[in-house]
């Protein structure tokens, strides 16, 4: 019904345009911190609940920026003016000011997941002494000041062992160095001097697990189930789900989730990065925000772990979070060292039938994730031949 506004002319004038810019909320319900592929996705499962969220980008050819409407992040502020014009803020990425966004969040600013949880995720080294304080299994670790903290440890628990950066870094930038002896570890070192180290016992992994959860600020939460990890060169290349593991690993992977996201008040998606080894479960990592081990919820759970990001923050009910398939597999799509552009195979894999193509709209680069497959299927080598030749065509190579 036309409230008595004007309808427009025929040829909208600027006049016209100024009148119903002026009329645009001013504040947005959400905002996202990142406009990358993770915002991407959860700006869209917003828009299918009437809500458009605005992003804080870092530049307007981001992934996310390209789709949606967004602010870019141009000087220290920007965050705090951003927030001014949010009820809610969101991120997409742990990799920020943690002193401003606990000032912002003590003078009422609602940002979700708080600061307990981003700093958390954001800082290994603090996480893991969380983690450790209150029970959960983790691997032998210890902050890296010096040589001596390095040989101290490796004289307890030998080698090879893992050194890890405290602090996320930019997406591509892993941050893990699997070192064999001790010279290894000090060239390592010397390379990384401008960053905060830590060490970890390196672990014979079983299986690579990811428990990926929803909870509500009251505590109400949903679990997804546990899937399972292919990691080719320390990058997640193959997302499989359900996981191919015991009742009982299951059980425990969700139970110490949930566990854990009650002890960091965590709101929005929790991902819980697990690993399983011959002495049972131990925690590697999380991810206070939606995950790639999540992709596979757009087509294959009632509700996806974006529009159940967007619910928990927001504060409403969250949405069923069954596999409606036996079996769902997600393979990403991988910038290599040769330039391919999967958008320029998207006509050969959309002949894939029954695969579900991700592009992202980001410029080629080598390992950087272009985007994801889903296939879905009665058993897991059929959904995995599906994906891998999608996958393949997107990459140019013939697969069948
Ligand atoms: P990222 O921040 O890239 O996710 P992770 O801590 O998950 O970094 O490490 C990347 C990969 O390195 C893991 O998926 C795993 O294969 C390997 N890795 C990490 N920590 C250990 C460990 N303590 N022992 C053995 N392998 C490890």
């Amino acid at each position: 019904m036309n409230q008595g506004r004007p309808l427009p002319p025929k040829t909208p004038s600027a006049e016209y345009a100024r009148s119903v810019a002026s009329e645009l909320p001013a504040l947005y319900k959400l905002g996202i911190v990142g406009a990358s592929q993770i915002a991407r996705m959860t700006h869209q499962a917003a828009v299918k609940l009437g809500i458009t969220p605005r992003l804080l980008a870092e530049d307007l050819h981001d992934s996310a920026a390209l789709a949606a409407p967004a602010a870019v992040f141009s000087h220290p502020d920007a965050l705090a003016a951003f927030a001014e014009s949010c009820e809610v803020i969101t991120f997409e990425h742990e990799r920020l000011d943690l002193g401003l966004l606990q000032r912002l969040e003590d003078d009422g600013t609602v940002i979700r997941p708080g600061t307990r949880t981003v700093r958390a995720a954001f800082d290994k080294m603090h996480q893991r002494r969380v983690l450790l304080n209150r029970g959960f299994p983790v691997p032998a670790f210890a902050e890296v000041r010096g040589p001596d903290d390095l040989l101290d440890f490796s004289g307890v628990y030998g080698w090879p062992l893992v050194l890890k950066s405290v602090r996320s870094g930019e997406p591509g930038d892993r941050g893990v160095w699997i070192v064999e002896n001790a010279q290894e570890a000090l060239r390592v070192m010397s390379e990384q001097s401008s960053r905060q180290l830590m060490v970890e016992e390196y672990l014979a992994i079983v299986k690579e697990l990811v428990l990926v959860l929803a909870r509500r600020p009251g505590g109400s939460a949903r679990c997804y189930p546990l899937v399972e990890l292919s990691i080719d060169d320390g990058a997640i290349k193959e997302i499989r789900a359900p996981a191919a593991v015991g009742h009982h690993v299951a059980t425990e992977s969700r139970e110490l989730s949930l566990r854990l996201a009650d002890e960091l008040e965590a709101v929005g998606i929790l991902a819980v990065e697990l690993f399983l080894t011959t002495n049972g479960l131990i925690i590697n990592e999380l991810a206070a925000r939606p995950h790639n081990a999540g992709h596979w919820t757009i087509e294959g759970a009632p509700t996806s772990q974006f529009e159940n990001h967007v619910r928990a923050v927001l504060d409403l009910p969250l949405g069923p979070t069954w596999a409606t398939a036996p079996a769902i597999v997600t393979i990403n799509v991988m910038g290599g060292l040769e330039f391919i552009d999967p958008a320029d195979h998207l006509p050969e894999a959309l002949t894939v039938e029954g695969a579900q193509i991700h592009l992202y709209g980001k410029q080629p680069l080598p390992g950087r994730k272009l985007g994801h497959v889903t296939a879905i299927g009665d058993d897991m080598a059929q959904a995995q031949s599906l994906a891998r030749r999608a996958e393949a065509a997107l990459m140019g190579r013939r697969a069948w």
